[in-house]
């Protein structure tokens, strides 16, 4: 199955409660070929919206510090969610629809194999990592799990709520980049 077909197929999805109340499934943005895919928890009202990842004032703020490090998604990343579709008020998604929702990222996982995932926030590094991950603790560190590089960092909107936290989170974009120079092929043009 290629990318696009996958895509379609998600876009039809009613495999949780959350399908009812979302406007748009926000599949997820980037390029095909992404050796780095970064996970959020599930699409806000902006992205619910537009049907795309990270839009609104913190989807801003998580593009900023990738283009600090030379990424961007309409370059070389693919940026993804637990959940596609927005869970009402934001809340966090419920286990039962991050469940349904997962086999649709483990095959995007599948078509991508990346070489680094970043977990943005709590939410997804605890789906992506390990359960009871603390991102205040380990953020910006590097877990090999089969061959893949698991990282988190804080999520844009907690950012946003305490920008005293923006240059921990700078921290772990740079460390990134370092990562990227010693383990992908075609992220950066000069490892190609
Ligand atoms: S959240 Fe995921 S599993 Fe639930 S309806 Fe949307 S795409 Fe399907």
């Amino acid at each position: 199955m290629d990318f696009e077909t996958l895509k379609q197929e998600c876009l039809a999805c009613r495999r949780c409660a959350l399908c009812e109340t979302r406007r748009n499934v926000v599949f997820g943005q980037g390029v095909p070929d992404a050796e780095v895919l970064f996970v959020g928890e599930g699409p806000g009202a902006s992205e619910d919206e537009q049907g795309l990842p990270f839009v609104g004032r913190s989807g801003k703020l998580l593009d900023s510090y990738l283009e600090a490090i030379d990424l961007a998604r309409d370059k070389n990343i693919f940026i993804a969610n637990i959940v596609k579709c927005r869970p009402p008020q934001n809340r966090d998604p419920l286990p039962e629809e991050s469940a349904a929702c997962i086999p649709w990222l483990r095959q995007q996982f599948q078509l991508l194999r990346p070489k680094i995932v970043v977990c943005l926030g709590r939410v997804a590094a605890q789906q992506l990592i390990e359960k009871g991950f603390s991102v205040t603790k380990d953020h910006g560190k590097f877990f090999d799990k089969q061959g893949t590089l698991f990282m988190a960092t804080l999520h844009p909107a907690a950012l946003l709520r305490n920008p005293n936290n923006k240059p921990l989170a700078f921290g772990d974009f740079v460390a990134l980049r370092e990562k990227i120079h010693e383990v992908c092929t075609h992220t950066y043009p000069e490892n190609a």
